[in-house]
């Protein structure tokens, strides 16, 4: 979903079971990247003129063949037919990338060493626990940083890891013959994942492993649930540890136009992300449907995650979904998120109270009604000593601002506009009642932004760099 401005490689994993690979280069670099084709069971073969001493053991073991003493072209060009790999490994920079550039012409994938510009693939990062293999990579900008970040996730692993992978293969056709439906299947192993069965496995005790398995089989209901859920104002870090949990364990979320991209990155892969909000002609999906829709897939057995902007419960029809789950019946949960006032409060510099000037605080809606009138309780926002935050009030800015100077406040009374905030393209006007909606109009402010209206304004405070 991010947006990827330098070419990105993409991960896949690869047999290398008698697979024919060339290793240019004889010496260290090479043998690094030739122990690990030997232990994938790669037929090696090797073009170089001295060996290293592991590279010549490898050699007298008939592990390695050495084909050629020198890496010129026309030697080069007929070693590569046939191979489905190349390694230029070389300590020659420009012997690497004459022979990169050679497969390049011939359609084979090739990687030269610690280049990654000639290179079609590259080798990233790896972490082993038997059959369980945890890559990591940079795209080769920055080794260092992946060696650290290996070094990170190797220590979150737990020990027998491998063997609790080993077990679940074993038990996947026992598991899928007892359990036929797929999402009853992946909630059967998470229970089993997060209980004393995986442990039981990762310790090697298959029988107890088995037996609690079992019991989870024989106990696990084909109910589904809904789970509506908070995701904040755009800013990933300020999603909360039980949404980023249930992100990774839906079967199923839906979502609208509201939600950024980078929040959407955190949800499981294989999950089937919905789409519910602006359709091709323009209009939202009727609340009512999208109800239905979140029923539907519940009484399927499924774990749906209902994922809004924000927090659910603020000008996020919440209220509506959870009567309708009820109605019919659904289990649900609902999880808070951060509210786009206190997500632009904070990330504007503007407190949203203040001993000196706001004891209140009022959020309100500046969505305007189906025949374009603002019905709002204008007296009550119209005072000094608090501040009033107007969600989804873009179009409406001119008649708000123009409304509260009619009921009292002066036109230099302060006012705000956070644009797109916590987000990394978030933009902050302030001006006053009277200044704020040119402001706006001139710097082409769109939605999703936050209006904020009081003396707390004067109080913005931005951190010094
Ligand atoms: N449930 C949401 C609000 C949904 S209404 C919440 O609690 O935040 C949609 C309105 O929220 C938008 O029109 C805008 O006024 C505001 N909003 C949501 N995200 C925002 C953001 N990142 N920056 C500024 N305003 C935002």
């Amino acid at each position: 979903m991010t947006n990827i401005s330098e070419p990105a490689w993409f991960p896949i994993a690869l047999r290398l079971d008698g697979v024919r690979v060339l290793v240019v280069g004889g010496g260290m670099i090479a043998a690094n990247k030739v122990r690990l084709l030997l232990a994938h069971r790669a037929k090696v073969e090797v073009i170089a003129g001295r060996l290293d001493a592991e590279m010549q053991r490898w050699e007298d073991e008939g592990s390695i063949t050495r084909i050629a003493p020198t890496a010129d072209e026309a030697t080069l060009r007929a070693a590569m037919p046939g191979c489905r790999l190349v390694y230029a490994a070389t300590d020659d920079r420009d012997v690497n990338r004459a022979a990169a550039a050679i497969a390049r012409g011939m359609n084979i994938p090739v990687c030269a060493v610690d280049d990654p510009q000639p290179s079609t693939f590259i080798t990233p990062a790896q972490i082993h626990r038997g059959l369980v293999r945890i890559a990591i990579s940079t795209g080769g900008a920055a080794p260092v940083l992946a060696r650290r970040l290996r070094e990170q996730v190797e220590s979150t692993i737990p020990e027998g890891t491998g063997a609790l992978a080993v077990f679940m293969q074993q038990q996947r056709e026992h598991v899928g013959t007892a359990c036929p439906d797929i999402s009853r299947r992946r909630q059967v192993w998470e229970s089993f994942l997060d209980g004393a069965g995986a442990q039981a496995a990762r310790n090697g005790d298959a029988t107890r492993a088995r037996a609690i398995l079992d019991d989870i089989i024989a106990t696990t209901a084909t109910r589904g649930e809904v789970w509506l859920v908070g995701a904040g104002p755009g800013d990933p870090d300020l999603l909360t540890l039980r949404a980023l949990h249930l992100m990774q364990n839906a079967d199923c979320v839906l979502y609208d136009q509201l939600l950024s991209p980078a929040l959407l990155d955190r949800v499981r892969r294989d999950a089937e992300l919905v789409f519910v909000g602006k359709r091709r002609n323009n209009h939202t999906m009727p609340q009512e449907e999208i109800n239905a829709e979140l029923i539907r897939r519940a009484q399927a057995g499924q774990r749906v995650l209902r994922l809004k902007g924000g927090d659910p419960f603020v000008f996020g029809r919440g209220g509506e979904e959870i009567e309708a789950l009820l109605e019919s019946a659904i289990p649900f949960q609902v999880v808070p998120g951060i509210t786009a006032a206190n997500g632009c409060a904070a990330y504007a510099g503007i407190p949203l109270t203040h001993r000196d000037c706001a004891q209140a605080c009022l959020f309100v809606t500046g969505h305007a009604r189906a025949d374009g009138t603002l019905h709002l309780p204008w007296d009550s926002m119209a005072r000094p000593g608090q501040t009033v935050v107007i969600y989804m009030g873009v179009s409406a800015l001119p008649a708000l601002c123009a409304k509260l100077v009619e009921h009292g406040l002066p036109a230099e009374w302060p006012a705000a506009i956070v644009e797109r905030g916590t987000r990394a393209d978030q933009r902050v006007l302030t001006g006053t009642l009277g200044s704020l909606p040119m402001q706006a109009t001139e710097a082409g402010v769109a939605s999703p932004a936050l209006i904020i209206v009081g003396e707390v304004v004067r109080h913005r405070v931005l951190s010094p760099a």
